[in-house]
């Protein structure tokens, strides 16, 4: 990928998408594109080929997508499937017809089966059932990796997956009922030492467990992946992760310490667990030579600072 090559992120405001671009600026790419969803509906089949055909971009990292804790996955199941399916089925099409010389496609660790052996390995794919909180958005995962790996070996399209862990950091989504558990917890948090409050609430027992990725760590994994690998080399799709899980109990008490708020944690079991455990195997991107550098207890003080500036004047 030269310093100059047409790079566009798609969905360049989310998490992920902020994430690879800052990444990209600072290795000194000086040619990203992005749009945003004013600009661009990814919804929209024609529009997107007509910016593929306008723009012709050389690399693309596909991080646009609709996601959501385990809430809002529950409770909008349509829209999980549907525009998952449609932005990714645009794009990566999009990417074929317009000759794209590699594109990666950011999956998701929920793809894989329930109760897969841990740590899970990417042979465990289609393995077995699927949580029945996120099957809607895991389907529509799975099927971007199959989109990958068919255009690969009918047209020889160089399209890469990779399957990060659960992520969190800068321009993560706060919202209480459809984010996930760290930015969740983080605010709750915040808002109870604010408030003096006497406890926070934390959903499910805390017993299950989950690993968790700084987004900057997954944005490094994404842009050394396509400077050097191809789809041949990595099997199709690879595992981001750290190595290491924590319980969702022991996470609350760190977030509790690193916000410094003094009150109780308190378990709500009315609230869903979702899957017991999702640890990633991540012998496949270690062997390719990248590993994660940024511990949780950091990544959660950057993302509580980030935070923090955001919400200065409500502070
Ligand atoms: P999941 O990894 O797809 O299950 O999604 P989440 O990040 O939403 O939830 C992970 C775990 O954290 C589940 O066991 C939740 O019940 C638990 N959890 C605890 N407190 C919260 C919270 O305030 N918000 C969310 N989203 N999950 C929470």
């Amino acid at each position: 990928m030269e310093l100059d090559a047409r790079i566009y992120v798609a969905g360049h405001r989310g998490l992920v998408g902020s994430a690879i671009k800052r990444a990209l600026e600072s290795q000194g790419y000086q040619n990203v594109l992005e749009q945003t969803r004013s600009e661009l509906d990814l919804l929209d089949q024609s529009a997107v080929a007509q910016f593929f055909a306008k723009e012709r971009p050389e690399y693309v990292f596909l991080a646009a997508a609709k996601v959501g804790g385990i809430s809002a996955n529950a409770t909008h199941p349509a829209d999980f499937l549907y525009h998952n399916l449609v932005i990714q089925t645009n794009v990566i099409h999009a990417a074929y017809l317009y000759g794209v010389k590699k594109l990666l496609f950011l999956g998701s660790s929920c793809i894989y089966p329930k109760f897969a052996p841990q740590p899970i390995r990417e042979e465990y794919l289609l393995n077995g059932e699927l949580e029945p909180t996120n099957e809607p958005y895991a389907l529509a995962k799975i099927a971007g990796v199959k989109m990958c790996e068919a255009y690969y070996r009918q047209y020889g399209s160089d399209f890469l997956a990779v399957m990060p862990t659960n992520l969190y950091g800068p321009n993560d989504n706060f919202d209480l009922e459809s984010s996930h558990v760290l930015p969740a917890l983080l605010r709750k948090f915040h808002e109870a030492k604010t408030m003096d409050a006497s406890h926070v609430e934390v959903w499910g027992t805390g017993k299950p467990r989950r690993e968790f990725l700084y987004v900057d760590d997954l944005a490094d994994a994404c842009v050394y992946l396509m400077k050097r690998y191809s789809h041949s080399d990595i099997g199709s799709f690879v595992n981001i992760g750290t190595g290491a899980d924590v319980e969702i109990g022991e996470l609350a008490t760190m977030i509790k310490q690193i916000v410094g708020f003094r009150g109780n944690i308190v378990f709500n079991s009315e609230k869903p667990d979702g899957t017991p455990r999702k640890w990633l195997d991540v012998t496949r991107i270690e062997g390719l030579g990248w590993r994660a550098s940024t511990t949780l207890r950091k990544g959660i003080q950057k993302t509580y600072e980030w935070y923090l500036n955001q919400h200065q004047s409500t502070v």
